[in-house]
């Protein structure tokens, strides 16, 4: 059953805290805590890929486990220690036990020189070394006339079982699965240990979304929606070399990545650049009626659609996101940056986009001439809706399976929503087919 909440934040705050890099048993915790607020509905499940197997041109990397890490002074005083923040060593950090001179230590120091008093985020998870992450103002105090004692006791494992974690649900339209109209894909990124916003913030607002989408189902005959939580990069390039069939499938994505942070929201377009999924999204963000960025894909947030939507995968995704933020990448990145408004704001435009794009299709008239409305419960009264009524011809000469309901609807200038009504009426009545949107997947 899944786990009644008090707020996003609250979500959030059950897993901040923890370890959250690539592979690890802290990412595991992460993607079962998010499993237990997924409606029911979503049939969320994990999956595991083994270290160091390829994927694509990849290695999924081992399984990271810090047992303990701290540097000391000569004196035995802890300067920094794990325990206290998982940021204070570099993610997947090389085991260390030496005493070191500061000459020696120093290339292995990391700090802000933004933010004096928060520890950066830093991560070695391919070209591996050793080292830890501090304020400035605490580098700065260090006496360079002493020696160090820097201990990292970390092993990597490689079992199988040990694997890399990604946790997948998916969410049907009204009456069941469409194949013929596909899937979108909702991604958000767990891996960012012990910080909020980057990218907390989106898997909750992704979590809010699902549950939107399971009280209120998409329209019988839409796209299928799946949910997708992991590690950034790895996580969705090791999920896509394990699922290749899903490609043709995906119609669209959308990244939900710093949704908490106070800035507007954002649209980053997807490679496409000017796709149905980009009109759509924008077109939800001017009816929302607040201000509003755009940008080029991967140029606001770069995420996970670098994958999504990169080269032999090429599904149109784009990313709506608050970035940036000062706090980003540093121990500032903590609950107070996040806000609980924001973020749901954030997943009631991901909705309406999701609503729109996943219910949108092609009509294609199956009539000939001009179609005998009355005498078919079409006419609309002009007394009752005289737009539409102003509209009916110029909407049904673009029954030509050429332009989608969406399209159709921007064309003639009327509410999405109004034109889909209406032309679900010619449906219902067989006078037109519902064509689906293409795949563009694979294609580049
Ligand atoms: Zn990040």
């Amino acid at each position: 059953m899944s786990k009644p909440y008090a707020s996003l934040k609250s979500i959030l705050a059950e897993f901040l805290d923890l370890n959250r890099t690539l592979v690890s048993d802290d990412m595991d915790k992460t993607l079962s805590i998010i499993g237990s607020y997924m409606p029911d509905a979503a049939n969320y499940t994990v999956e595991n890929y083994a270290p160091l197997t390829d994927v694509w041109t990849w290695k999924v990397p081992e399984r990271y486990v810090v047992h303990e890490a701290y540097l000391e002074a000569e004196d035995g005083a802890r300067i920094v220690d794990f325990k206290d923040n998982p940021l204070h060593i570099i993610s997947y950090s090389l085991p260390i036990d030496q005493v070191l001179t500061w000459e020696e230590l120093e290339p292995h120091l990391r700090y802000s020189v933004k933010r004096l008093d928060a520890i950066p985020w830093e991560f070695k998870y391919y070209d591996r070394s050793w080292g830890f992450c501090l304020p400035k103002n605490l580098f700065d105090q260090l006496p360079r006339d002493k020696k160090y004692h820097a201990v990292i006791r970390s092993e990597f494992l490689a079992d199988p079982e040990s694997g890399l974690r990604v946790g997948v649900g998916l969410i049907h339209p009204e009456g069941g699965p469409n194949p013929e109209a596909g899937e979108m894909i909702i991604q958000a990124h767990a891996c960012h240990p012990a910080q909020a916003n980057d990218d907390g913030s989106g898997v909750v607002s992704a979590i809010d979304l699902a549950r939107r989408l399971v009280e209120k189902p998409l329209p019988a005959g839409s796209m299928s929606i799946r949910f997708w939580f992991g590690p950034e990069t790895i996580g969705t390039i090791a999920w896509l070399a394990h699922h290749e069939d899903i490609i043709p499938h995906l119609r669209g994505g959308i990244f939900l990545d710093s949704t908490g942070n106070r800035n507007s929201l954002a649209l980053q377009r997807s490679r496409q650049d000017n796709h149905l999924l980009d009109r759509i999204a924008r077109y939800v963000l001017a009816k929302h009626g607040k201000e509003f960025r755009e940008g080029e894909f991967a140029q606001v947030a770069a995420n996970d659609e670098r994958v999504i939507n990169g080269p032999g995968v090429n599904v149109p995704a784009i990313a709506i996101t608050r970035f940036s933020y000062d706090e980003y990448h540093t121990s500032d990145d903590n609950l107070d940056v996040v806000h609980d408004d924001l973020m749901t704001e954030a997943a009631e435009v991901a909705e309406e986009t999701v609503r729109t794009y996943a219910s949108n299709y092609i009509p294609r008239r199956t009539f000939r001439g001009p179609l005998f409305l009355s005498g078919n419960g079409l006419w609309v009264d002009w007394r009752e809706n005289w737009d539409l009524n102003r509209a009916i011809e110029k909407i049904m000469m673009r029954f030509e399976g050429m332009h989608s309901i969406f399209d159709i609807a921007d064309e003639v200038g009327l509410d999405y929503w109004t034109v889909r009504g209406y032309v679900e009426r010619f449906r219902a009545r067989g006078f037109v087919l519902p064509l689906p949107i293409l795949s563009e997947a694979g294609n580049s």
